[in-house]
């Protein structure tokens, strides 16, 4: 596969931005090599610049649900554009989209839309500690919940490839106040809420983890999380940057009976474009300014184009498109757990709806410990063995991969026979 053009902006690029990139984990340091730079996308495939074209499985790292350049998407923004780019003040798109929301969570009784689900989850954190006036706070050890100070303790995703355990600049006196525990260890929870529950102002966890790699909830985990927040006076913050509206109409904590006290949106929710969200209970929502004391505000926030594209990729997103991805993703993660078994790969294959992980493990992996184990080696190669066969997976074995509403069970069979020949250059 040529690269050269690919090679050249690399350099380049490394010449204007730190390492090459403007976001950490786009660097491929967890695999090796060039990182391919992209001139455009269709569907479910997308072309770089040296003109090799990729089966497409990060799909912006979980935006694209609909894939590249749905036409409705595409439309809804140019629509909006002719009316302007931004106003820096209420615009009927905003209601559009909050009330779509809350079509599909009617429980969400006030939200505040942003920019990124970076500025969701800062906000969730200060207005839990504004609501309950304490200043802990539990998350778990590999979730990731965007590059806010409070939260890159023990975080996921880039951080994790990076191997940095937290990052320098974080001051100790504010990273002291984030407490960290293995994800889906409830009995660890309950005896730290025994201890100390009542300085913990609020638990944060993704539902299903995406930023370890998929690690899926054990029965009665999240359950139990609610519980305990309830019992010691603590919110509890669901945070679905990934998982909302990607793994169903009602994200996951429609999935999985969940009624948290906020809850926080990313990606999907932008249809491509730069939103996050955060919402939830209307008594500890009326805290934020200009209702309350707890401020929180954004220049773009509820920016006309970003409101559009996440108002048609909602409108466009039914219970029948989360039933073709969950069987285009079931399939494609049984046959990649086949192929793996025909080439002698060890592999575990976590999946939760279009959400997935190939690891590189003989054992089952359901926390940051048990996925630390994989042979990130063997990824390394079989991303590689990927990518030459047309396959774009995310550059390291600590990220979900997204199957989208535009691959087609061609594509998922196309990437089962690349995959068939990768594991066995990998093993
Ligand atoms: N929370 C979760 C669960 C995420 O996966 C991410 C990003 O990957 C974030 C928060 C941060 O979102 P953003 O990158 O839009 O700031």
């Amino acid at each position: 596969m040529k690269t050269d053009y690919s090679d050249k902006l690399f350099a380049k690029a490394k010449d204007l931005f730190p390492g090459g990139v403007n976001s950490p984990v786009r660097a491929f340091k967890g695999v090796g090599g060039t990182p391919r730079f992209i001139a455009k996308g269709r569907g479910s495939r997308m072309w770089d610049v040296d003109g090799n074209a990729y089966l497409d499985y990060v799909g912006s790292w979980g935006p694209l649900i609909l894939g590249h350049c749905h036409s409705d998407v595409m439309q809804a923004v140019q629509d909006a554009l002719k009316e302007g780019s931004s106003f820096g003040a209420p615009s009927p798109r905003e209601i559009r989209l909050g009330e779509l929301v809350r079509q599909r969570m009617p429980w969400l009784e006030r939200m505040r839309f942003c920019s990124s689900g970076t500025e969701a989850t800062t906000a969730a954190i200060r207005l839990a500690r504004g609501f309950t006036g304490r200043d802990d706070l539990l998350k778990f050890d590999g979730c990731y919940h965007g590059a806010g100070d409070p939260l890159l303790v023990k975080a996921g995703s880039g951080v994790e490839t990076l191997g940095l355990p937290d990052s320098p600049g974080v001051p100790a006196d504010l990273a002291k106040h984030t407490l960290t525990l293995p994800w889906n260890d409830l009995a660890a929870v309950e005896r730290l809420f025994e201890k100390t529950g009542k300085t913990i102002a609020a638990v944060i966890t993704e539902p299903v983890v995406g930023n370890m790699g998929v690690l899926v909830p054990k029965p009665g985990f999240l359950e139990g999380l609610a519980r305990i927040c309830k019992a010691h006076g603590a919110l509890f913050i669901v945070d679905e940057v990934m998982t909302g509206f990607r793994l169903a109409m009602g994200g996951a904590c429609g999935l999985y009976g969940l009624r948290p006290d906020l809850v926080t949106f990313g990606k999907v929710i932008g249809g491509g474009l730069p939103v996050g969200a955060f919402g939830g209970r209307a008594d500890v929502m009326e805290k934020i300014a200009p209702a309350g004391p707890v401020y929180q505000a954004g220049t773009l926030s509820g920016n006309p184009l970003a409101m559009a594209a996440g108002t048609a990729t909602l409108s466009e997103l039914s219970e029948a498109t989360y039933r073709k991805l969950e069987q285009l993703s079931a399939d494609l993660a049984a046959g990649l757990a086949e192929a793996a078994a025909a080439a002698g790969a060890a592999v575990q294959v976590n999946r939760v709806g279009s959400m997935l992980t190939v690891f590189f493990s003989g054992e089952p992996v359901f926390d940051a410990a048990s996925a630390r184990k994989c042979d990130a080696k063997r990824f390394g190669r079989f991303f590689h063995a990927m990518l030459e066969r047309g396959v774009y997976l995310p550059p390291s074995q600590f990220e979900a991969a997204f199957v989208s509403a535009a691959h087609s069970p061609e594509d998922i069979r196309t990437t089962i026979a690349a995959a068939r020949e990768a594991f066995q250059e990998a093993v």
